[in-house]
Formats: C-alpha cells, sequence, structure tokens
C-alpha cells in the first residue's frame, strides 16, 4: 500500500499483516510512517493505491466511523482519555458501546484492579502508566477485532512499559489482532509474536522478534546517530 500528504509519498509499497491473537510490532525511527500506517489501517487517512483488509474483506478506503464498526480501535499517542473527568467519568463515556456503566466499570477494574482506586479521581492527575491503562481499558469496551497502539511507551518507566505490554498480550491472546507502534523497542520484542522495521516508508526488515531483529535494529540506530 502507498500512502502520502499532499503528493509526498510516506509510505512506499508497505505491506502487512497482522493476525487475530497475535501481536506485530511495527518499529522504526522518528518520519518512518508508523503512525502514517496505523493512520490508514484505522481508516483517518487515505491509500493512494495498494488494497486494506479485515478479516479476508476489502475495506480499502472505509471511512474511520465503519473501520470502528468493522471493530478497528486506534489508540493514539497522547492516549486520548479526558483529563479532567475522573477515571469513572471517562469510563462511563463508554456507555455509547450499549454496554452499561456497571459493565465498563467491571470489565474496567477486573483487568486493572488500579483503576478502582483512582475511580473518582482526576484522570489528569494520574501517572503515566494508569492513564494509559485507562486509554486501553475505554478501546476494550468497543470489543476490537483490531486494537492500534501508538507509542504505548512514550514517557513511562521501563518497568510500567513492561507491565503494560504483558497485559497487551493477554489482550491478543484473548483474539485480538494487535498493531504495536513504537520507536524504541526492547519491551515491545519481549511480547511481540511478529515484527517489521519500517524506514523512510518502506518496511526494511520483517520476521520474528528475534537477535538478528535486534541487530537490525541497533544497526539501525547507530547508523543514524
Ligand atoms: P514518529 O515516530 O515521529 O511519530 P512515524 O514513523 O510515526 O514517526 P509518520 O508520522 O507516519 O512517521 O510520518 C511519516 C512521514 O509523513 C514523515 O516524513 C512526516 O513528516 C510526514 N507527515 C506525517 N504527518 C503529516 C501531515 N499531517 N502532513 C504532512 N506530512 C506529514
Amino acid at each position: 500500500m502507498r500512502a502520502g500528504y499532499d503528493g509526498i509519498t510516506a509510505l512506499h509499497g508497505v505491506s502487512l499483516r497482522v493476525r487475530a491473537g497475535q501481536v506485530l510490532a511495527l518499529l522504526g525511527p522518528n518520519g518512518a510512517g508508523k503512525t502514517t500506517t496505523q493512520k490508514v489501517a484505522a481508516g483517518v487517512h487515505p491509500v493512494d493505491s495498494g488494497r486494506v483488509h479485515y478479516a479476508g474483506r476489502d475495506v480499502t478506503g472505509i471511512s474511520s466511523r465503519d473501520a470502528a464498526r468493522a471493530g478497528v480501535c486506534l489508540i493514539p499517542e497522547g492516549r486520548g482519555i479526558f483529563p479532567n473527568l475522573t477515571v469513572r467519568e471517562n469510563l462511563w463515556m463508554m456507555t455509547f458501546t450499549g454496554k452499561t456503566r456497571e459493565e465498563i466499570e467491571a470489565l474496567a477494574f477486573s483487568r486493572f484492579p488500579i483503576l478502582e482506586q483512582r475511580a473518582s479521581q482526576t484522570a489528569g492527575t494520574m501517572s503515566g502508566g494508569e492513564q494509559q491503562m485507562l486509554a486501553l481499558t475505554r478501546g476494550l469496551t468497543t470489543d476490537p477485532a483490531v486494537l492500534l497502539l501508538d507509542e504505548l511507551s512514550m514517557g513511562l518507566a521501563p518497568l510500567v512499559v513492561g507491565e503494560l505490554y504483558e497485559r497487551v498480550a493477554e489482550i491478543a491472546r484473548e483474539g485480538v489482532a494487535v498493531l504495536v507502534v513504537e520507536q524504541f523497542a526492547s519491551a515491545v520484542l519481549d511480547m511481540a509474536d511478529h515484527a517489521a522495521v519500517l524506514v523512510r516508508g518502506k518496511v526494511e526488515y520483517e520476521g520474528p522478534p528475534d537477535q538478528s531483529l535486534r541487530n537490525e535494529l541497533a544497526n539501525l540506530y547507530l547508523g543514524s546517530t
């Protein structure tokens, strides 16, 4: 698939497959096209050529609304929560999904018990990791088939990132196809099933998240400094 901005190509023939039950880590330096790839997958950005499929169905050119209806959930960098609302209010906003407040709270608090302790707290005053948990649960209330996570580790301590990724792996095991975008890789590679390295809009390397992939990344980042 190819895509770009105002005639400038950002993605030159990127071809990726994310399977249900698996995590695909999409890595690469600043400006490589990782976010653009996710935006195309979420129907937020058009493709210039190529196709997008969900579960075998051609959905190229789908609107973001139809993509959401088809089960695609994008959790953007910066988390997309309402910082001035409480945790509970952030959760209650998801009743548009048809779930009751009680169902949504049960879903959130069983997966992330800390959110129950924080229920009356203003979301923006929580730690970065807790905010990310809230963003993840809000996304999960839509029962996604495809979960797109952008730079989940941004600004978080490595230990917190590791814990969050363990939960992301659990979510995938429940049958969700997860595409994780990250610039810095280690924590995500520990739990990803498959990885792809994007450089200047092209997939330069794709395969299992093993030592040879780590070597590729090391060369890439050392080579670019
Ligand atoms: P980062 O890690 O910095 O978020 P990325 O790998 O996600 O980078 P993209 O944000 O997809 O990369 O950007 C890919 C290319 O497209 C870059 O050259 C970028 O400058 C360009 N680009 C991204 N968004 C826009 C936009 N709204 N208008 C014009 N060009 C854009």
